[in-house]
């Protein structure tokens, strides 16, 4: 197990203020004396469990979700352990605070909901010093950083430096689901300013009131910090979240194969929707070779997982230009096609030979599909008319209405079940409640990229991975595919329950460790003992005697 680092120095009323050392009023008598605490703290001292009831309490005391993100928001500023102990025990209940789709609304509200400062800023005018700001971060065991430029978050698009939410969640989930110590984390937001009109009008937003840099000045800043990281945290491996599509390929392309590195919107993604289908194929009874899969929304998460489905399918044996004749493709101006002038680079290879058309239910019934994912951000685009259609040609049909946050959703769970007659195999982005439908309970499957990106982010940090493969996303994506059990299955379930997450992470975190080994990416001995060497990276949310 690991223990982060004691630091003897601080005493009294500064461990207090210590998030990572203060215990509140689980401090033992003999550490009050100890550590100069006496008479700073309330004389009862409360066993942990109380401590955790209490703050339990508390939190389902809170009016809305908001009060509810502030609340734990504040409990991390305070006790750390006292915070993953609770999203720890209660993660079914906490990550949708923590994380979509509260987070989204923590973001849009960043700037008035703003106490505490969390995770480094670096902004475009500061060119130059980008180092020095990497250096005054207080930790220097960095590991993983997440770091997002907030030009499209979530499904709500440009919040500028409001983004931070997102860096600063996905890391707490870094530690909740899969024990990546907490002062190894290392949250970023790049304040290039913000495209979002209103929010730079607003005396409240927390960045630079500015448009946003692009260019090659944009380019330099990201080169700077890559290059920074580097230096500063070498071997860290950086994730990408919540960029802009055109900057989020771009810069995926330009640094995978240089640092360690990956983009979880395109990649992580990726990973959770195969292994979703995957586990949508076990109730179907059918292969992924006998798909067709049509996706509203052509951007990183649906070209992302297009491509892992592509690799997933040359995996077994179908060549490349019919492994990509699998997936279709309808964006903002209707099918993908290969007449269709100035698509971007990304769609290309997905543009296939084909009369247009404009609307998805025209897709849906110029190509009958057997699945279709919802990535466009946009609510409501799978409708009643699409469902039935599917429902019309596919015994069980597949939804996976993906989009974040619940408000964007392409159509609900609900009506996924209710106009497929019970017979959809439905996956959404954001939580739904389960659905009663003539007898018969349907769980929804959440398609969380929690599932993925905490474990595998272990996996390479335990091998000490130089490179973050696509290869280890498809690993990763059956490993969490092979983590669901019938039982799940049989209430619809194509992901197991997150309760077991903790779990779930480990095992994607030894098949990537393994997979970096393999591949000759880790610098560690091929043949050690990889369970081993991720357990041994595994933080638990428990307290430690200071005396
Ligand atoms: P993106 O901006 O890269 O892509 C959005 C795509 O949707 C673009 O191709 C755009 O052309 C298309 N689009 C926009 N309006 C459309 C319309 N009316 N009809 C059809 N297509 C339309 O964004 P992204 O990163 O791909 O994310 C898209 C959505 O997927 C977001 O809501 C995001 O939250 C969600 N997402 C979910 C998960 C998950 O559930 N695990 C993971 C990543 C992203």
């Amino acid at each position: 197990m690991h223990f982060r680092p004691y630091t003897r120095e601080k005493r009294g009323i500064q461990i207090l203020r210590d998030p990572a050392l203060n215990k509140g009023t689980a401090f033992t008598e003999a550490e009050r004396d100890a550590l100069g605490l006496r008479g700073l703290l309330p004389p009862r001292v409360n066993p942990p469990e109380t401590q955790l009831a209490r703050t339990l309490d508390n939190l389902r005391g809170k009016a809305s979700d908001i009060e509810k993100y502030i609340f734990l928001v504040s409990l991390l500023d305070r006790n750390e352990t006292l915070f993953y102990r609770l999203v720890c025990a209660h993660i079914e209940e906490t990550l949708p605070l923590i994380y979509t789709p509260t987070v989204g609304k923590a973001c849009q509200a960043y700037g008035n909901i703003f106490r505490r400062p969390r995770g480094l800023y670096i902004s475009a005018n500061d060119r130059g010093r980008v180092r020095q700001i990497l250096r005054n971060w207080p930790h220097d065991d960095v590991r993983i950083a997440v770091v997002t430029d907030g030009e499209r978050i979530l499904g709500l698009g440009d919040l500028g430096a409001n983004g931070m939410g997102i860096p600063v969640g996905k890391l707490s989930l870094y530690t909740a689901c899969a024990g990546v110590p907490p002062w190894q984390c290392l949250p970023i937001t790049l304040d290039v300013g913000t495209n979002n009109k209103a929010l730079r009008e607003d005396p409240l937003y927390i960045g630079t009131p500015c448009e946003r840099l692009r260019g090659a000045a944009y380019d330099e800043l990201v080169d700077e910090f890559i290059s920074g990281m580097g230096e500063i945290y070498p071997g860290a491996c950086i994730q990408f979240e919540d960029f802009g599509n055109a900057n989020a390929f771009r810069l995926l392309h330009r640094y995978q194969d240089r640092v360690c590195t990956f983009n979880d919107d395109i990649q992580g993604t990726a990973s959770v929707a195969l292994a979703g289908l995957y586990s949508a194929l076990r109730i179907t009874g059918k292969t992924l070779a006998a798909q067709r899969i049509l996706f509203l929304g052509a951007g990183e998460a649906g070209i992302g997982i297009g491509n892992l489905i592509v690799d997933a399918l040359r995996a077994e044996g179908v060549p490349e230009p019919e492994a990509r004749r699998h997936c279709w493709f309808v964006d903002s101006k209707g099918l993908v096609t290969r007449s269709r002038p100035g698509l971007s680079e990304h769609k290309q290879p997905f543009a296939h030979e084909h009369p247009g058309a404009s609307t998805l239910l025209d897709a849906v019934n110029a190509l009958s599909p057997t699945a279709l994912i919802g990535v466009s951000g946009q609510a409501g685009g799978f409708t009643q008319q699409v469902v039935e259609a599917m429902a019309r040609r596919n015994e069980h049909p597949i939804i996976f209405a993906l989009s974040n946050p619940t408000s964007q959703a392409e159509c609900t769970a609900e009506q996924a079940c209710v106009w497929s007659d019970g017979r959809a195999v439905i996956a959404t982005g954001s939580p739904f409640a389960p659905v009663e439908h003539k007898g018969k309970t349907h769980i929804p499957g959440q398609g969380n990229n929690a599932y993925i990106f905490p474990g595998l982010g272990l996996g390479v940090i335990a091998a000490r991975a130089r490179r973050v493969t696509n290869e280890m996303f498809f690993i990763a994506a059956r490993t969490l595919a092979s983590c669901v059990s019938d039982d799940d299955l049989a209430h619809g379930r194509v992901f197991p329950r997150l309760a077991n997450i903790r779990a779930v992470s480990q095992r994607i975190a030894i098949a990537v460790a393994t997979t970096a080994l393999e591949r000759g990416l880790s610098p560690l001995d091929k043949n050690c003992d990889v369970t081993a060497l991720v357990n041994a990276h595994i933080f638990q949310p428990e307290y430690h005697d200071h005396t």
